[in-house]
């Protein structure tokens, strides 16, 4: 049915008029007008004002949000706290527990963070809010929750955030100078630290035939300092290095030293690590920890060369998922523009594919023997700092006439035998190893 307005009488308009007239005099239907009335004002305002302060947020604020992933999490927590002195009066700790190379003790300390939560603090001339927030979601690599920290200034540059996180970022390497941090990799993709960090290894305590340490050394700072020269002939910027030699003979121990001696971290991957695929291969070197060493341990375990693999395909079943081919790709990849420092270690150089250890893979290649007449004598003269060198020509005489194959670590084993008494090492050396 259509309605058209002629088929309205008269009387049906009166009767109307009078149902609004009356209406409008009911006290109760007009005060639920009035409310309906102030609620919708209410509610614009209510939108206004939230739409303003969004604005004025946007327009007058800058923000920066750190996730706990981040590597700068830590330190510009610790940091804002030590800007927040006594004035935090919600914070969380954490225990560390620190190690003392020289002694092994373990010493306890705690490091207080602002809890979770708002802050306000002053830095400089700004009051910065920061919020620190956790979610139900659980970090894979830690297990810790995810956390965030969003920081909110007045203003429009963003400069006060990037001269915080130098600051924050400063402190904390100053309280690990002197320290070597070793990371393994994780479950996912990232990188975690591993265990303590340790003090660094002197240059000097790690004893090669002559002239290898510090021909390897000077190879790494050439390499640091030509990136230009790199990225102007657009050759990848990164070097590999390979140690071989017989166990115990001072590969890893050279390579701690020298990261030390080039203020790098080292970055450890277990290629023999059945969770190890091809894929998290390839993001855990493009996300290696910045300037460290990627060292690939006994690199001969994972994989061996493809005619081994040829004659005896049960050789290497059982071990990682990872395939050469991937770690070939992941060597090869996009390098940082820090420069990609990889160090390989193998006790059976012949294992190898050709592939892995071909130039622009592996760049040096050094072999790392049983100890000679020259180490033995310095081995000795840094094992006895206080001696005559006499008794270390002499020790290292008795050893090279017996013509026997002694690793460094095993020389350091007899010598630990004898801690304070260099003369009682020189009588019983020949007798020890003749056995
Ligand atoms: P590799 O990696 O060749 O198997 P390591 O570096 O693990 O040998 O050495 C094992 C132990 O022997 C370490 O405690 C290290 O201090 C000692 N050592 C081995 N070679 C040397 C060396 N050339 N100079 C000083 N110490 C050594």
């Amino acid at each position: 049915m259509t309605l058209d307005s002629s088929t309205i009488s008269p009387i049906d308009l009166a009767e109307k008029s009078s149902f609004f007239d009356s209406l409008k005099e009911n006290p109760y239907f007009s005060a639920g007008f009035g409310l309906v009335g102030i609620g919708a004002g209410l509610s614009i305002l209510k939108r206004g004002t939230s739409l303003g302060y969004t604005l004025c947020q946007k327009r007058f604020t800058v923000s920066l949000e750190v996730v706990s992933r981040d590597k700068s999490y830590e330190w510009i927590l610790k940091w804002i706290n030590s800007h927040l002195k006594q004035k935090a009066r919600h914070i969380s700790v954490e225990t560390f527990f620190q190690k003392n190379d020289k002694n092994q003790r373990v010493s306890t300390s705690f490091s207080f963070a602002p809890s979770i939560g708002v802050h306000f603090f002053k830095y400089k001339n700004d009051w910065i809010r920061a919020e620190r927030t956790r979610e139900s979601m659980v970090d894979r690599n830690t297990g810790s929750p995810v956390e965030t920290l969003k920081l909110t200034a007045l203003g429009t540059k963003t400069n006060v955030f990037q001269d915080m996180l130098l600051q924050a970022r400063q402190s904390a390497l100053s309280e690990q100078s002197g320290k070597t941090l070793i990371y393994h990799a994780g479950l996912g993709g990232d990188w975690g630290l591993f265990g303590w960090p340790k003090d660094k290894r002197p240059f000097k305590s790690v004893v090669l035939d002559n002239g290898i340490a510090e021909n390897i050394k000077n190879d790494i700072k050439e390499f640091l300092n030509s990136s230009k020269w790199y990225y102007d002939r657009g050759i990848p910027y990164r070097r590999g290095y390979l140690l071989y030699g017989p166990p115990g003979c001072g590969k890893t121990s050279f390579i701690t030293a020298l990261a030390a001696a080039i203020e790098h971290d080292i970055a450890i991957l277990n290629l023999s690590d059945r969770s190890l695929t091809d894929d998290r291969l390839n993001v855990l070197f493009a996300k290696a920890p910045l300037n460290s060493v990627i060292l690939l341990e006994d690199i001969d375990a994972a994989f061996g060369s493809r005619d081994i693999v040829k004659n005896n395909p049960t050789a290497f079943q059982g071990y990682s998922p990872l395939t050469l081919s991937g770690l070939l790709n992941a060597l090869d990849g996009v390098a940082s523009s820090e420069g990609r420092i990889v160090m390989m270690t193998t006790n059976y150089v012949e294992r190898l594919d050709p592939a892995l250890i071909r130039p622009g893979r592996v760049d040096v290649k050094q072999f790392i023997g049983y100890a000679t007449k020259s180490q033995i004598y310095r081995m000795f003269m840094n094992f006895y700092p206080q001696t005559d060198s006499e008794l270390a020509s002499k020790f290292s005489e008795k050893l090279s006439n017996l013509n026997k194959n002694m690793s460094s670590a095993q020389i350091q084993g007899f010598l630990m035998l004898f801690k304070n008494e260099p003369y009682l090492a020189l009588e019983n050396c020949v007798s020890y190893f003749n056995k």
